[in-house]
Formats: structure tokens, sequence, C-alpha cells
């Protein structure tokens, strides 16, 4: 049964070499759907078809081929589905694809990414597999976290595979786009060894396209950096603003109060203060135009020593160079580093910081 299963194998892809990559193409990717997928939270993949590939037995093949899809009327990459060898893989050092503009291409810098820019272009079939350089139906726009933390280790595993074996993995990696967006959701990538049936490689994994920290418009691939509600104890900072006091009524107004505007010059002065501060100078606020119900403050998380928004082992660091005299904080630094409240900034406050950055601690 075996031994008619393999010749029938070799024969499909030997002698109907061109007939099967004919069928092969004609085969979509398979039901998946992006609603299909659970919302990304925390890993950057999630195992889809209970991590098997479905490719159809007819597509098996001991023989090495590639195939990109056309771009669509909107540029976009579709599929690109290969079975690996040895025998594709690059013998040169990769060349540049920065003449490459996928559908989406905005790409932004960020301090939270690693290596700074959100975007990268992202090989379907990595260079180290078939070694393509700047094949347009072969890259899309996707983030560093996709390029790095979701797609790579699975490259890796049947690059590896493939070196170590001499084996040949049927390899697909479908780009998923909701609609008309230019972004992809992310891509599903399927892989199965052909020579011991799966047994050195088979997974079925959808790899999101997103970006921790970072919201993504995948309609034209523009990006914010997400607002996130700071979880912890926060510490307020009322912003200054511009008032138009009167010196003789001692009021304070907005700028564009009727009563600043038509103030008489000798009594007008700006002040550019905080409410509390304008108090405390013997200044009410003007029942007219309430200047007190403008007052805006910023929240700022205890230990997030540079004011990014999250905890890290950044401020850490920072916490820690201070305790020893490396850093100058300003004053609101010191006041967010000193997270046991004790008279300064110490490595003991580098350390909470540190647990604080891995969940083992909130302040
Ligand atoms: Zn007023």
């Amino acid at each position: 049964m075996l031994k008619t299963i393999i010749s029938i194998l070799t024969s499909l892809s030997v002698g109907f070499g061109f007939l099967f990559l004919l069928l092969a193409q004609a085969v979509a990717a398979s039901g998946f759907t992006y609603s299909s997928v659970e919302a990304w939270s925390d890993a950057p993949y999630v195992e889809v078809n209970n991590n098997q590939p479905e490719f159809e037995a007819e597509e098996y093949t001991f023989s090495s081929f590639e195939t990109y899809s056309e771009l669509d009327d909107l540029g976009r990459c579709g599929e690109a589905y290969a079975c690996v060898g040895t025998d594709l893989m690059p013998t040169e050092p990769r060349g540049s694809i920065s003449s490459v503009i996928p559908t989406g291409w905005v790409n932004v810098k960020y301090d939270i990414v690693s290596g700074g820019y959100l975007y990268n272009r992202c090989h379907l079939i990595g260079f180290q597999l078939t070694g393509e350089n700047a094949n347009r139906r072969n890259l899309i726009t996707g983030t560093r976290y996709l390029n790095v933390e979701g797609m790579l280790p699975f490259e890796d595993a049947v690059a590896d595979y493939v070196k170590n074996t001499g084996n040949h993995v049927l390899y697909r990696v479908t780009p998923i786009f909701e609609g008309d967006e230019l972004v992809a959701r992310g891509v599903l990538m399927e892989a199965l060894s052909m020579e011991d049936g799966g047994a050195g490689v088979c997974f079925c994994v959808f790899c999101y396209n997103v970006q921790p920290g970072i919201t993504i418009h995948y309609d034209t691939g523009t990006s914010t950096l997400t607002v996130t509600t700071p979880a912890g104890r926060v510490y307020t900072v009322v912003v200054p603003a511009l008032y138009i006091v009167n010196t003789n009524t001692k009021k304070f107004h907005l700028p564009d109060c009727p009563s600043a505007v038509s103030m008489s010059e000798k009594n007008r002065a700006e002040m550019t203060a905080t409410v509390s501060e304008l108090a405390a100078k013997g200044y009410a606020p003007c029942s007219r135009c309430h200047p007190e119900s403008q007052e805006s403050a910023v929240d700022y998380l205890y230990g997030d020593i540079d004011a990014d928004g999250h905890i890290t082992p950044v401020d850490a660091r920072l916490a820690l160079r201070r305790s020893v005299d490396l850093e100058a904080f300003s004053e609101l630094q010191m006041i967010l580093a000193n997270v046991d409240d004790d008279e300064t900034v110490t490595s003991a406050d580098a350390r909470a910081i540190l647990r604080a950055s891995v969940g083992l601690e909130v302040f």
C-alpha cells in the first residue's frame, strides 16, 4: 500500500510535474478566514486547523518548485507556494529589496519598536528558503513583530530541516487581507515535510500583523500609538495654561472671554500658571468663562520614568543609573522613580520597577 502511494506520488511529481503545478495553483489556500481566529492578545501566532496544513494529497511532491501569485487589482500579494529543497536555497548574500513598495507602505519610526521602524518589507517565502530578493509578488507590508516574532521562527525551522536532511518541505504562505484593506491582517503559514510525511516539519499557523503598543489602520497603512490607560498608581500633573488676569478685580479669564477682550489695558496682564497657583496669588476664576473648568492634567505612571506609558526594563535601568549618580533626573522623574516613597531613588526602587515591568509588582 505504502509503496503504491509513493510510486503514485513520484509519478505525479516527475511525470506530471507541469500538470501538478497547474493543479496546485488552482487549489485555494484553504477555507481560512481572518474572522475565524481570535483577536490578537499576546502571542505572535495562533495554531489553525489543529496545526495541520491543508494541502491536498495530490499536491505532495519530492520536486522543488516556487510560485508567486499575480498582484490583484489593488496591487496586493496573494499566496506564495513552494516545495522547498536545497536546490532553491540562496548561494549568494541577500540583495537590496528597498525598490519594492508593497501596498500600505506608510512607514513610521517609533521608540517602542525594536529597530525603530514599524514596518519591514516582509518576504512571504523567506529569502533563506527560495533566495527571492526584490520580487514584488513575495513582499508585503509587515510589522517588525510579524517579521521577527511571528514568521522567522517558522522559516528557520523549515530552513534548518531542509539543510540538515536534504528533504523537501511543501510550504505555503498566504497574506490575509480583509476587504479592500492595503495591509494584511496577518499571514497563514503552512508547511509539511515530504519524504518523512510531516515527521520533521508540520505546521499550520496564523501570524498576526500587529505591533504591540501601536494601532495599525489596515485600510491605508497609517498607524498611531495606542493610548493605554495606565494601570497602577499615577501622579497627576496639572498643565499650566495662559490666562488673562485683571489686576484690579482680581479675576482671571480664558484669553477669548469677552471680559478679557474688553479689559482696559492698565488692569490687564497675562499669566501662564495653574488654577491653584493663581488662587495662591489671590485670583478668583471668572464666573462668565469658567477658566477653572478648562484646566487639563496629565497622569504619569509611577515607575514610568521615560513617560512612554509603559513600565519597562528601560525605566528600571534609568532608576539604577540615577541611584549611582550616572543619570540626572527632573523633579518629576525623581517622584516617578521613588516608588517606595523614601527620601531618594535607590537600587531598591530600580529592582521594584524591574519587577513591575514583568508584572511581578503593581504600584
Ligand atoms: Zn472670563
